[in-house]
């Protein structure tokens, strides 16, 4: 591990201050991600700016119909949460499922987006139920749909100066969403794919008025794809729209050929994957 300053900031500007003063710097927010990589000489930052004192930007709160989880909100803390498990419980079901109890109780959402892994267990859940994420610099605030972070492996668009502070989504009565994952392993495992999704109904028609999907390990980043939604939008729930909304997702996406699978696999699975998320988003549409 290389030499570096370490910082512990008492609140966001004075973050802000120590980002702008120095060039070489990585936040450390729970430092599962970050530690391995500094273990590794992965990275060799000169400074690390330790953010995990913030107790603002900790916590999960219901604001104006939407549901806010501070970016050092961990796993843990999603996966027992009675707000998440009630509005949200593909997000719960994601978070319960990353790493190890030591690692959910350590890890936060935040850290989990911006590391950037393909593979990030709560992205493609986020992305299903339509987050946003408030990036925050001495220059101000943007929020931005959660797909529109990555650009690649270990890349985002985050700036010089910028952290995440919180994520957004909003609360929907009508909508059901599901989480899917497979790995080589029952726990602590990458993912080899995973896969959220949400259908929103008119309660009046139960036409499905907003669909997403979103899914992980097939490509450079997660990614949403518009292909099964479009199949969804506009149509009453039958079993024969979920297998066409499937079989599109599997039909539009490359997924990527590595050491956990082949992309011909990864292809067969996201299939089954899908139709299983779609069926389990339904089927909490239903209990209403
Ligand atoms: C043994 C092991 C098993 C794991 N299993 C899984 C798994 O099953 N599924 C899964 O998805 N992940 C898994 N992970 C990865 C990891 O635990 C998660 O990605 C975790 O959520 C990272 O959060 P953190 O707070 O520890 O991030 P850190 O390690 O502190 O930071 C990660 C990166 O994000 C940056 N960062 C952190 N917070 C912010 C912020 N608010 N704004 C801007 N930048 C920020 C840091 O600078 C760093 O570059 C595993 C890791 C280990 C070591």
């Amino acid at each position: 591990m290389s030499r570096f300053e370490y910082y512990r900031p008492k609140c966001l500007n004075e973050a802000f201050e120590l980002m702008a003063e120095n060039t070489g710097y990585s936040l450390l927010a729970g430092g599962t991600d970050l530690m391995v990589k500094l273990k590794e000489n992965m990275l060799k930052p000169t400074a690390i700016i330790d953010i995990n004192g913030f107790e603002e930007l900790k916590g999960i709160t219901v604001e104006a119909g939407r549901i806010v989880l501070g970016a050092l909100t961990t796993h843990t803390q999603l996966e027992r949460s009675e707000i998440i498990n009630r509005h949200a419980p593909a997000l719960a079901k994601a978070a319960d499922i990353v790493g190890s109890p030591q690692i959910r109780n350590k890890g936060t959402v935040g850290g989990n987006m911006v590391n950037a892994s393909p593979a990030a267990d709560t992205v493609p859940a986020l992305i299903a139920l339509g987050a946003e994420v408030t990036l925050s610099s001495n220059e101000g605030i943007k929020t931005i749909p959660l797909e529109e972070l990555f650009l690649g492996p270990g890349l985002t668009v985050l700036k010089h100066g910028e952290l995440i502070t919180i994520i957004s989504f909003e609360v929907s009565t009508y909508r059901g969403c599901s989480f899917q994952k497979l790995g080589k392993r029952k726990a602590l495992a990458i993912s080899v794919i995973n896969v959220g999704a949400s259908i929103e109904i008119d309660p009046k028609t139960r036409i499905i008025k907003k669909a997403r999907i979103a899914l992980g390990s097939v490509a450079s980043t997660p990614v949403r794809v518009s292909a099964g939604e479009k199949i969804l939008v506009g149509k009453c729930y039958s079993p024969e729209l979920i297998k066409e909304a499937s079989e599109a997702v599997a039909e539009a996406i490359r997924p990527i050929e590595d050491v956990r699978s082949t992309a011909v696999y990864r292809k067969r699975v996201a299939k089954v994957l899908v139709r299983r998320a779609l069926e389990e988003a339904w089927s909490q549409i239903t209990c209403y």
